[in-house]
């Protein structure tokens, strides 16, 4: 990549970069269709910002792809002026890293004179307008939030794939594009491949396509026949699970949004209830209360979180992430997070538990790092969100309902077929003690050949000890903060009076 100029732009011609972040897809890219419109040339370009190297992977487009590696601020203008670029067109990204990296990219653009265009594509609405509707606050429970939308009406419909698209542009290739924009292997990008499992969920576009329709099969058929039961096989790697896909874009919430409306006006006749798009409203609900939080995914100075002395305990940590904390039904999680980059969402609900308010206090902001960087489908926002919910931090407070890592592993796994899966070890542990194998008598952990505290730990904690305690503190949280709320609450009051007040602390 040269420094040098190399201008190509003659007169009025439109030569234009479209910037891939999320939104890796050509079907409802709107401003990648409005980059297109009257354009000369288009390049598309990834840029592998070292940041992110490491954790987060790229994704395989159709086109050439021009894939730069350097900080964004640094690599594109030097581009600009090689490639004479007039219009810069890529995804808005609604959240707070994204806004800034954009904000600035923005400005050197208007310096050297090249227009930006962005448009909303990786959330149903354009978050700004929930919020404007909410006097300028994010709305903080989900049934305000459904109350804004609702307002609003529906969404905007996906818009048409670019491809095939006739519009004259054409992408300029040197015959060295591979040398200096190729996409970079795995060894390039440091990553020791060796020994690794194949990877279980394939990328990209065409593949979130098949998946989606898979999916609204089984919607279809979950429509026909009532809800589906929880059984063993729905903790494997589902074939539609389609998080990955929306996390990085390969697939519009929206498409999917739209495809789920006609399917349930097919199937029962009559217009969907809202309830049927829960799961992806749930998605741009956290999506909506992080976009102005820089601090959504910390505890201190985040104005939504409630401040809990969580203990340091990294031994601890480490056996938990590790899947060796002794309960088969948490480390069969989190073996299948490690090798496969997927877990149920009720899984995901127990280990998060397990290590926050349930069983090891230790804070969630630790479990969202370990799920940052093991999960496919992590997603800032919708991260950070669901570990404060899940360790009462924020959004949801009933801290006296506790999972137990054996009654909910028995209800979800109630002959062991998940946990023999991922902990081999255990495989030939008799059904009454696969959830709790230091119970088994000596004689058939030796048959098992599975020696509990040697071939397999001892559990770490006592859960039923660990809960109650765990409990009574989280009480002691709530309780300081109820002392809080009532002098909040009273200077909102006043404020109130004054006319000018929102309520804060209401919402928790
Ligand atoms: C501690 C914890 C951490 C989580 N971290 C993430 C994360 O980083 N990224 C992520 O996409 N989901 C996360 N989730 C939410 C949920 O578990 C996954 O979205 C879901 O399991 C993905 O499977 P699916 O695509 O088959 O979901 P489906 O049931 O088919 O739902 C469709 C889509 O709706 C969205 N969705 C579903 N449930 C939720 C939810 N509760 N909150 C927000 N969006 C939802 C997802 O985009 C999902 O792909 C987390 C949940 C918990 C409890």
């Amino acid at each position: 990549m040269s420094g040098s100029a190399c201008h190509t732009s003659i007169g009025d011609e439109k030569h234009t970069v479209h910037w891939f972040r999320k939104g890796l897809r050509l079907h409802d890219n709107p401003s990648l269709k409005e980059g297109i419109k009257g354009a000369k040339t288009i390049r598309c370009v990834f840029v592998l910002d070292p940041w992110f190297a490491g954790s987060s992977s790229v994704g395989i487009n159709k086109w050439r792809l021009f894939v730069i590696r350097g900080q964004p601020a640094d690599a594109l203008p030097k581009l600009f002026k090689e490639w004479g670029t007039t219009v810069l067109t890529f995804e808005e990204d609604p959240e707070p890293f994204g806004r800034v990296r954009d904000h600035n990219i923005t400005a050197l653009c208007n310096e050297l004179g090249i227009t930006v265009i962005q448009r909303v594509s990786h959330t149903l609405y354009h978050l700004e307008d929930i919020i404007e509707r909410n006097g300028g606050k994010a709305p903080l429970t989900y049934n305000q939030f459904l109350a804004i939308i609702a307002t609003m009406g529906p969404p905007p419909k996906p818009e048409l794939p670019v491809y095939g698209w006739h519009n004259g542009a054409y992408t300029p290739l040197s015959d060295d594009h591979d040398d200096k924009y190729g996409v970079p292997t795995l060894e390039e990008l440091g990553f020791d491949t060796e020994g690794s499992n194949p990877p279980t969920w394939l990328g990209g576009e065409s593949e979130s396509l098949a998946r989606l329709e898979r999916h609204l099969e089984r919607k279809a058929w979950v429509a026909s026949f009532g809800r589906p039961k929880m059984t063993p096989q729905s903790l494997l790697p589902s074939q539609t699970g389609l998080s990955p896909y929306l996390r990085f874009g390969c697939l519009s919430t929206r498409l999917f949004y739209y495809q789920l409306t006609d399917l349930y006006k097919k199937i029962k006749k009559a217009f969907p209830p809202l309830s049927l798009h829960g799961q992806l409203l749930w998605r741009e609900f956290f999506y909506c209360a992080a976009t102005k939080n820089s601090n959504f995914d910390k505890m201190l100075g985040n104005p939504i979180c409630v401040q809990i002395p969580w203990d340091k305990n990294a031994a601890a940590l480490a056996k938990w992430a590790n899947g060796q904390t002794g309960f088969p039904w948490i480390d069969a999680i989190m073996t299948q997070l490690r090798q496969e980059g997927w877990i149920h969402h009720i899984a995901r609900h127990a280990v998060a538990c397990f290590l926050t308010r349930g069983d090891l206090w230790i804070s969630w902001e630790e479990g969202m790092k370990v799920f940052e960087e093991l999960l496919l489908d992590a997603d800032w926002s919708v991260n950070a969100g669901t570990w404060m919910w899940l360790s009462c931090s924020s959004f949801f407070q009933q801290f006296f309902h506790c999972y137990c890592p054996v009654k909910f592993g028995r209800k979800a796994d109630p002959n062991g077929d998940y946990i023999r899966k991922y902990l081999p070890i255990l495989k030939n542990m008799p059904v009454q003690y696969i959830h709790e194998p230091w119970l088994a008598p000596e004689k058939i952990q030796q048959s098992a050949k599975c020696i509990i505290g040697k071939d397999y730990p001892l559990p770490m904690v006592n859960h039923t000890v660990a809960c109650r305690i765990n409990i009574q503190r989280m009480k002691q949280v709530y309780q300081q903060l109820k002392n809080y709320q009532i002098i909040e609450n009273a200077k909102c009051e006043r404020k109130e009076q004054d006319g000018n007040a929102t309520v804060v602390m209401s919402d928790y």
